[in-house]
């Protein structure tokens, strides 16, 4: 099968277009014919070695298609089922032998690739929003990169559990999309100091919860927009790593909570994954979510794909067909 590989850490030109070894389903895996792979900036941590994987790898943490052959002990799924997934690796592929206790079933109203574009990043605004800092009518919240992957699901989500909501982003282009997802205010990052801008926003107040997903550049200011004993979400560093901070920092801007959350711990176990899952693909079926898909690139063009998405240009989701 043809599937992209990394043989060395770093740069796009070393996402490799070529063959390689046909998986075969162990005893719990389902062997499933993709239909669409999802791209998401983890997958640019992985291949620049800034989250270090066993080389050669196949990238790629999501995706969904239709199950092919089932290993001797899966009883929950079929040849022929429709199934999506997050989290488990060498996605960017044709073909994939994935563990069962990763697979959902796509709903018959929800397209393929629309399952595989709200998987990881759906996945995890439903925890950001539900489980890190349960979200309720009052509360207010901090986006950055409002209009990226996550940042248009979260936005939605968080508005859907009833909180007032300020999204950034650097373009009006993404204001716009921020603004459509139900921002209550979007600020341009890029043009206005957003600490200033929340504290006008929020009459010196600040937030009850920033999500940052941005990290160098934005981390810093991201502590001064909380009210005390705010809580600071930091999920990501597309911009790069934050640098090691000093607990005091904590207590001198108000008793401050930081918490670094990853999928793992959010998707332990079947049930949350379920449970998960099931009100991303509900809400979409009900329409009470929209995942906006952004653009599609063939898998044989990978390298385009991360180009687009490292310089920035991402307003949801990005697929790769093979
Ligand atoms: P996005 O589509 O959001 O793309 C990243 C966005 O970050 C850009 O579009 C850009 O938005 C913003 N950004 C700011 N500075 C930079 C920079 N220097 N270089 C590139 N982008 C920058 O990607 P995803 O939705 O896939 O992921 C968003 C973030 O969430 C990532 O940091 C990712 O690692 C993290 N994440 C964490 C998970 C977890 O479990 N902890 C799970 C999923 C994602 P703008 O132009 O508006 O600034």
């Amino acid at each position: 099968m043809k599937a992209i590989r990394v043989h060395e850490f770093g740069g796009s030109d070393q996402l490799r277009y070529e063959d390689a070894p046909a998986p075969k389903p162990q005893a719990d895996e389902a062997l499933v014919k993709l239909e669409a792979a999802g791209l998401n900036f983890i997958d640019i941590y992985h291949r620049t070695g800034a989250y270090p994987l066993q080389k050669p790898f196949i990238p790629g943490l999501e995706g969904a298609g239709v199950i092919q052959s089932v290993g001797q002990n899966v009883t929950e799924f079929a040849p022929g089922d429709r199934v999506a997934w997050t989290m488990g690796p060498n996605s960017y592929a044709e073909e994939v032998a994935v563990a069962t206790r990763l697979l959902v079933k796509i709903p018959d109203s929800v397209g393929t690739q629309t399952a595989a574009a709200v998987m990881l990043q759906g996945l995890t605004a439903h925890f950001l929003a539900h489980s890190t800092f349960p979200l309720q009518p009052g509360h207010t919240a901090l986006i950055h990169a409002a209009a990226g992957g996550v940042g248009l699901l979260l936005v939605q989500m968080a508005k859907k559990a009833g909180a007032w909501v300020v999204g950034t982003v650097s373009t009006e282009e993404k204001a716009k999309l921020a603004r459509n997802a139900g921002a209550d205010e979007v600020i341009l990052y890029t043009q206005a100091d957003f600490e200033e801008e929340i504290k006008r926003l929020t009459n010196g107040q600040g937030v009850h919860v920033v999500y940052d997903s941005v990290g160098k550049t934005t981390f810093d200011k991201s502590l001064n927009c909380l009210r005390p004993r705010g809580y600071m979400v930091l999920f990501g560093q597309a911009s790069g790593a934050v640098a090691p901070i000093d607990p005091q920092i904590l207590n001198q801007k108000g008793s401050l909570f930081l918490t670094r959350p990853t999928s793992a711990p959010y998707l332990a176990t079947r049930e949350e994954l379920l449970w998960r899952a099931n009100d991303v693909f509900g809400w979409l079926e009900a329409g009470e979510l929209n995942v906006r898909v952004d653009t599609t690139f063939p898998l044989a063009e990978a390298k385009a794909a991360h180009d687009y998405m490292e310089g920035r240009n991402t307003k949801g989701k990005v697929l790769l067909i093979p």
